[in-house]
């Protein structure tokens, strides 16, 4: 049985302030869900902030990115014992926007996703095809490149400690959601991937997450196929409500 990951990514937006007052509302409001893993990733500058509120909860903190290097001369980066030393215990690597936006291809995917698991983050892995690949009949080709160049070099054992997350770019924060079929066909294939490229026993543990326009209204026809192990939410998650809605259908209870 696979644990259920809600994870809110909470890209590059929220003011201190703003992230104190949605984590406090986030800690009230899912205080009862205990079957599900939860986790909040907001900008590092408040990381601190939500270390203090968050301890003791059921929410775990996330970050968006880290650099492998340990400390140094690396200007307006972060690295993974920073993100330990504020209590982070996740961090989200290769997301599309980074991929789009700063230059990241697997290759720092690569180094980034094995300095998480060697520090003991749970790396929570972006893969997906943008829409012309998935056009062009290349989805699953993009995909197989993204999940062997994220953990090339690591061993069944280190993998297990990541979190896959499917994110179709055309979906994301474009209101398209892929249809619970298409997800759950992209997950089934990243699943078979994973056990031909390690082991049967990893691929039925390996948590894969769905993110994409996942709102209350979508989240549950999604989370009912099989093959999906929660979401990574990105403009819901901004919003009490929206999230906690999302988390209580992945919980399987309605939203009171
Ligand atoms: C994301 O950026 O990870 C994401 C899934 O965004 P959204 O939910 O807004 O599509």
């Amino acid at each position: 049985m696979r644990r259920k990951v809600v994870a809110g990514n909470w890209k590059m937006n929220m003011t201190d302030p703003e992230a104190v007052e949605l984590a406090k509302a986030l800690r009230d409001n899912l205080r009862s869900i205990d079957n599900l893993e939860l986790v909040v990733c907001p900008p590092f500058t408040s990381l601190s902030s939500l270390s203090g509120i968050l301890a003791g909860s059921n929410i775990g903190l996330g970050a968006q990115n880290l650099f492998w290097e340990s400390s140094g001369a690396y200007t307006g980066e972060v690295s993974a014992e920073m993100l330990l030393s504020v209590g982070c215990k996740y961090v989200i690597i290769g997301h599309s926007e980074r991929r789009q936006y700063f230059g990241e291809g697997n290759q720092s995917v690569n180094r980034k996703v094995k300095t998480a698991i060697e520090r003991g983050l749970t790396p929570i892995v972006c893969v997906g095809e943008r829409l012309e690949q998935r056009e062009a009949g290349k989805t699953e080709a993009v995909v197989e490149d993204h999940v062997r160049g994220a953990f090339e070099g690591l061993s069944s054992e280190e993998v297990r400690k990541a979190v896959i997350a499917y994110e179709p770019v055309w979906a994301i924060g474009t209101g398209k959601t892929a249809t619970p079929e298409q997800a759950n066909e992209v997950h089934l294939f990243i699943r078979e991937l994973i056990k031909k490229l390690y082991d049967a026993d990893l691929s039925s543990r390996m948590r894969i997450l769905y993110g994409g326009s996942v709102k209350p209204e979508n989240a549950r026809s999604l989370i009912e196929q099989p093959e999906l192990d929660g979401f990574l939410v990105g403009g819901a998650s901004l919003k009490v409500e929206s999230f906690a809605a999302i988390a209580k259908e992945v919980e399987g209870k309605r939203p009171e």
